[in-house]
């Protein structure tokens, strides 16, 4: 028995408990391998067209797992609480991954969690748990210590969060969803860039995710999808601390470009640069468009230095 984990979507939400709970009940699991051409190129051409881009790519790392594994762990998530509201594709994943692959006999294994029908994580695992011959008992013991190494990872990134801020090194607090910026494909060529241009990212999701959702109600009360939220949070928090901001984001995302919309017009004194991510193109083009955002911002430093 083989569980596929797609490394797509929502994985960087769940990697750390999924990979401590398969293990703490001995089942075996493989994970697709980074993004990459050939992964997106087999995502864009099953997908609808006006798709947007982690969609696409998600849906490639689906094909590519399709026939090494018995099942494909999807998430389909709702929302943890009666404030949260998520974009519906997180929620249609497990009804369009079994009609775009209905004719290769796709075996489904949803991660549920949607708080107004009572789906929670735990009820969750323990549901997976049972399809795959666990004990409730053993499913439960599994994650609570999957569950303690999430606690202990977003622990240590908000003290990496803390260091990174002290330092007297130019900062750019890079925004986006998970998807994009720790995809290979869609956010690693940013950052390599960054670096050598020799300035340092502050990663907005490395901070605490509670705290940046109550954060977030000093700019707005009504923005209704969380992750949003929490990413709008985590700016009103760290925009004093940073030099740049960097919106991240993908083509054809209507949640991003209403709320990257708000923030460019909400946050004024800080240089904000809205980068659009299209798959057909990459990230070609975009270094010219880097180098003048950080052009601009060590500028604007040299200037208050001055003062
Ligand atoms: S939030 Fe945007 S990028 Fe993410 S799945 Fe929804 S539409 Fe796609």
């Amino acid at each position: 028995m083989v569980i596929g984990i797609p490394r797509g979507l929502l994985f960087y939400e769940f990697d750390t408990m999924w990979r401590n709970f398969f293990k703490e009940l001995d089942i075996e699991y493989i994970i697709s391998p980074n993004t990459n051409k050939d992964i997106y190129k087999r995502g864009a051409s099953i997908a609808l067209h006006e798709t947007c881009l982690p969609y696409k790519i998600f849906l490639g790392h689906v094909d590519y797992l399709i026939d090494k594994c018995d099942y494909i762990l999807v998430p389909r998530i709702g929302g943890y609480s009666f404030y949260d509201r998520m974009c519906t594709r997180y929620q249609s994943t497990v009804d369009v991954l079994q009609n775009t692959f209905r004719d290769r006999d796709i075996k489904i294994l949803p991660f549920n969690v949607d708080y107004t029908s009572k789906e929670t994580e735990l009820a969750s695992c323990i549901e997976i748990g049972k399809k795959l011959g666990k004990k409730r008992r053993d499913s439960l013991r599994a994650y609570i210590i999957a569950r303690q190494a999430v606690n202990t990872e977003a622990q240590i990134k908000e003290n990496n969060l803390k260091n990174a801020l002290k330092k007297d090194n130019s900062k750019v607090l890079l925004v986006g969803h998970k998807y994009n910026t720790m995809d290979k494909y869609v956010g690693e060529p940013i950052e390599d860039m960054l670096e050598e241009m020799g300035v340092d990212l502050i990663w907005a999701t490395d901070m605490d995710r509670h705290d940046a959702d109550e954060k977030s109600k000093e700019v707005t009360k009504t923005m209704p999808w969380t992750f949003n939220r929490e990413l709008i949070g985590s700016i009103v928090e760290l925009s004093d601390e940073v030099d740049g901001i960097i919106l991240l984001s993908s083509f054809d995302c209507g949640p991003d470009s209403m709320a990257n919309e708000m923030i460019i017009r909400k946050i004024k004194d800080k240089p904000i640069l809205n980068l659009v991510v299209d798959g057909q193109e990459g990230v070609a083009g975009m270094e010219t468009r880097l180098e003048s955002f950080i052009d601009i911002i060590l500028f604007k430093k040299r200037r208050i230095l001055n003062d």
